[in-house]
């Protein structure tokens, strides 16, 4: 892409309502706009990063069997009734009335639609198990939207049933999102702990909220410290037994602060005692037959039998996470995106627009990258080196190239990692190799 080309809103002033670094750098980057109070345009560059985290995310449900497909936005107070929670959810639901005075509201969660999807297909205990997700922006109508796409009112989420005839088997299906989760989060470059949760206006009594450590983060969170660096499961077998991955993660303390036990904090040894702010960027539940029973959703058992079946529900905070990775990943000048996720995978900085020679090696480096799937971005502005530079830092590629007509001159051009600030000069052909 070339940057003369793109649609790059950069503020030069910092907003003054923008409180926390992710907030004022995705202002300031021309990532999001604000609409209304926790309502959010989505601008190009923004745009690109959340659709990564999406993708990411994507994969690494499929890779554990769940099956992606897509309920709406809009649902009937129906359904909301059948379960009880149209009354229990309260304010924070929005409530809409079309033409017919039907009541209808835009979804904040979905486990009430999806038992229902369920019930309407499903009736052998042979169908299960089966995990369905799909990714889609829920509306709550949330006390205090803050801290821009961290509590937004309208966000993107990856949300999760599963569906099993036994708590035994839903336990696995529980520790196959658990996995799922672990895996994704390092993938995004980020380091999420399990916590155990409370089950709030969900219901049900196993869950853990996954977070990442961040001054910034709304709540307080209690946990082990060797857990924060612990390596991901990576690949594993999914229709295996995974409970040694569980074990493994809740044998060691960790709370979020509804369910901490200071008692039990305390004999972690010293030193290994963390308390920290955190930000949820996961929750995952079992709930057994919460929605199944006021709603029928039963199968029939071996025996004939109908039993109602047994779910959870595992949501992602996708949009959240934008904000989230760039909590965890900036420095005083910018962003420092994880590769994984970064909008461009490289930025290439043409110094000089009116040096000739320099024109043309800066738009065959770019060229020889956009070849190389190296998804460039090319900054082929008129504005001043200073502010090039700055712009570059900034959005937070994980690469600059640095084209100018001195080191031309002398065959080579300058490459700046973003995370470390280390410089090296080299060719344009050493250059190329060092970022495939
Ligand atoms: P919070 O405690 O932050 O209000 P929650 O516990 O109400 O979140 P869940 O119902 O567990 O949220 O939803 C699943 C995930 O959706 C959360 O872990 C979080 O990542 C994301 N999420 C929830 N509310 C918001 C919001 N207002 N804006 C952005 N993401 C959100
Ligand atoms: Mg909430
Ligand atoms: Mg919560
Ligand atoms: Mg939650």
């Amino acid at each position: 892409m070339r940057l003369s080309r793109y649609f790059l809103p950069v503020l030069k002033e910092t907003p003054a309502d923008a409180t926390i670094a992710s907030h004022r750098y995705m202002l300031r980057a021309g990532m999001i706009k604000q609409n209304s109070a926790g309502i959010y345009t989505w601008l190009p560059l923004g745009h690109r990063v959340l659709k990564k985290i999406e993708q990411i995310v994507r994969e690494e449900q499929n890779k554990a069997g769940a099956i992606e497909m897509l309920m709406p936005t809009i649902q009937s107070a129906d359904l909301w009734r059948e379960t009880g929670r149209y009354d229990a959810y309260g304010p924070e639901m929005l409530r809409i009335t079309d033409r017919h005075d039907r009541e209808m509201l835009f979804g904040p969660t979905n486990e009430d639609m999806i038992t229902d999807v369920f019930r309407s297909f499903v009736r052998s205990y042979k169908d299960l198990p089966k995990m369905l997700y799909h990714i889609q922006w829920k509306f709550r109508d949330e006390t205090r939207p803050r801290f821009g796409v961290m509590r937004g009112r309208e966000f993107l989420m990856k949300d999760t049933y599963s569906f099993d005839l036994t708590k035994e088997d839903a336990v696995k299906s529980y520790n196959k999102m658990f996995t799922a989760y672990l895996n994704t989060f390092a993938r995004l470059g980020i380091k999420a702990v399990p916590m155990k949760a409370d089950t709030g206006p969900i219901g049900g009594d196993l869950s853990h909220e996954f977070v990442i450590l961040a001054e910034s983060g709304e709540s307080e969170v209690f946990c082990h410290r060797d857990l924060v660096e612990m390596a991901p499961p990576g690949d594993v077998d999914f229709d295996g037994d995974l409970s040694h991955i569980f074990d493994e993660r809740t044998s060691l303390y960790a709370a979020t602060e509804e369910m901490h036990d200071a008692e039990e904090f305390a004999k972690i040894p010293e030193d290994k005692q963390l308390s920290a702010r955190g930000i949820e960027v996961g929750h995952i539940f079992y709930f057994g037959d919460k929605y199944s029973a006021p709603m029928n959703a039963t199968v029939m058992d071996s025996n004939g039998k109908p039993q109602n079946v047994m779910m959870g529900s595992y949501g992602i905070g996708v949009s959240r996470l934008v904000g989230g990775i760039i909590e965890a990943c900036h420095d005083e000048n910018g962003i420092v995106w994880p590769k994984s996720v970064s909008p461009f995978g490289v930025g290439i900085i043409n110094l000089n627009l009116k040096d000739e020679d320099c024109g043309i090696a800066a738009t065959d480096f770019y060229e020889k990258c956009q070849a190389a799937g190296l998804d460039p971005l090319y900054d082929d502005s008129n504005d001043r080196g200073g502010v090039k530079f700055s712009r570059m830092d900034l959005i937070g590629l994980p690469y600059q190239v640095v084209i100018g007509p001195r080191g031309l001159k002398e065959g080579i051009v300058e490459v700046k990692d973003r995370a470390t600030g280390e410089r090296q000069n080299l060719s344009p052909d050493a250059a190329l190799n060092l970022l495939i």
